[in-house]
């Protein structure tokens, strides 16, 4: 892949490491501890508890599309970004638009 293939792959991975940076410092406040005092009823604790875990399981979801990320930007920099590592085939520019963080290409990942 040509220098300004890259650089456009990596501004566009910048673009969503900073959405999910945003997206991660707004659940925090979400993500808090519940106190035991947060609800009159025994339920609603129960659903606070329950919107707690679907928020940490999209906070981990998330974090691990966060580090596939960073690993990406490390293959920008070393121009080995868009090469899949199986078959050493460059993978479709489409592919890495939908999915900037994919390693291999369509065909190795099926
Ligand atoms: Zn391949």
């Amino acid at each position: 892949m040509n220098k300004d293939r890259l650089e456009k792959f990596r501004s566009l991975i910048g673009t969503r490491v900073e959405e999910i940076n945003n997206k991660l410092s707004a659940e925090d406040a979400d993500t808090e501890p519940i106190a035991p005092d947060v609800a009159i009823g025994r339920l609603s604790r129960l659903d606070s508890m329950q919107m707690q875990q679907m928020a940490l399981n999209a906070k981990r979801r998330l974090k691990s599309e966060l580090q596939n990320l960073q690993n990406a930007l490390v293959r920008i920099d070393k121009e080995t970004y868009g090469i899949c590592p199986f078959c050493r085939k460059e993978i479709a520019e489409a592919r890495l638009e939908a999915q900037p963080d994919a390693i291999l290409c369509i065909n190795c990942a099926r």
